[in-house]
């Protein structure tokens, strides 16, 4: 089955017969198109595609599976007609539509298609990934510890976190990497304590923790990991919340299989640095979901009710974060499989010492 008609599967759950997808992830995923100015309709036995006259070329090449259409730059009046008879009920993805585009639409529409929101059904098939994404996903993990490793040659003390930044991201690229599939964090000493603090024109000390984290876009896909590394000789406090981290991201990591609630795993973490008396000190949720998107479903949080499949890729990243002192997260990328999981990251936890 295409990706389509598995989507088209869906459409009962969300009650609608027919589902807009214009949130371009998503149009990308569905049709394979990759231009900035596009649309579909998905449902049984629809398959259309719209974009204006820069990308007819493109579509040409990459929609193969839809009727295309070009349309004005201005493409939503595209759906003013080719519709099929009757009355009809329009999913749309209403995380991505603004309210003056909804307005919009309504008054293009014929009166006989009602809308209705339907987000979320692209992203549930998204979220389990097929083969060859997960081997995307594998290389895009593989090359952020390659430049993991090489980081950790080049030492951190004395040089500024967005000197640091900028040189691993331009690394990524030397690499092959498209991009950073997020703007790079590198946290020291007290910043370490803000969990996505911007890297500061402030030089890396010795004798603390720095935290680490960044990820690679590389065909397409997106790879996320963070290491907290020591730059040499730590006070007690910030050696036990490392050790505490780290014995909670294994005791998840090793939770994840089919079966249970993204909010189940995150508990695992959660009680376990609760119970050693830093429960307010992890503020964020375990983990999310990566694939074309660097976040995505499913979530792993306390509101995180998606079971686990084979397939999802997610995250498991807790952290300890000490206000005015230092913080601590470690990030793997993992893949939930038939029995269990695998996984995808392979740069070493162990508290390592870089100068
Ligand atoms: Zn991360
Ligand atoms: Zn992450």
């Amino acid at each position: 089955m295409s990706r389509a008609d598995r989507v088209a599967d869906r459409l009962a759950e969300k009650d609608v017969d027919l589902l807009l997808v214009t949130h371009l992830p998503n149009l990308r995923y569905l049709t394979g198109f990759t231009g900035s100015n596009g649309m579909a309709v998905v449902g049984a036995g629809v398959r259309r595609f719209v974009t204006d006259f820069r990308y007819v070329e493109q579509a040409a090449q990459q929609v193969l599976d839809f009727d295309r259409e070009q349309a004005p730059q201005d493409f939503v009046t595209a759906l003013e007609s080719g519709w099929p008879e009757g009355r009809l009920t329009l999913g749309f993805e209403d995380e991505h539509v603004s309210v003056r585009a909804h307005a919009r639409l309504r008054s293009v529409l014929p009166e006989r298609i009602e809308l209705k929101a339907a987000g979320g059904l692209v992203e549930a098939e998204r979220a389990i990934k097929e083969p060859g994404e997960i081997e995307k996903i594998a290389a895009a993990a593989a090359l952020c510890d390659e430049v993991y490793e090489w980081l950790r040659e080049q030492g951190l003390v004395g040089r500024t976190e967005r000197e640091v930044a900028f040189a691993l991201e331009h690394e990524m690229r030397r690499r092959g990497a498209t991009d950073p599939s997020f703007p790079s964090i590198v946290a020291s000493g007290p910043r370490g304590a803000l969990p996505h603090a911007s890297p500061a024109d402030e030089p890396i000390e010795r004798g603390t923790l720095v935290t680490l984290d960044m990820g690679v876009r590389l065909d397409g896909y997106c790879s996320d990991c963070t290491r907290t590394w020591a730059t040499g000789e730590l006070p007690d406090e910030l050696a036990s919340i490392y050790e505490l981290t780290l014995a909670a991201q294994v005791a998840a990591l090793d939770a994840v299989r089919p079966g249970p609630e993204g909010r189940e795993i995150d508990a695992v973490a959660r009680d376990m640095i609760a119970a050693a008396g830093h429960g307010e000190h992890f503020g964020h949720g375990l983990g999310h979901g990566v694939g074309t998107e660097v976040h995505e479903a499913p979530r792993l949080a306390r509101t995180g009710k998606d079971a686990l499949v084979p397939g999802n890729v997610v995250t498991v990243e807790p952290g300890i974060y000490l206000p005015g002192v230092g913080g601590v997260r470690i990030e793997d990328l993992v893949v939930v499989t038939e029995r269990g999981r695998d996984v995808l990251t392979s740069t070493t936890k162990d508290l390592i010492t870089v100068g």
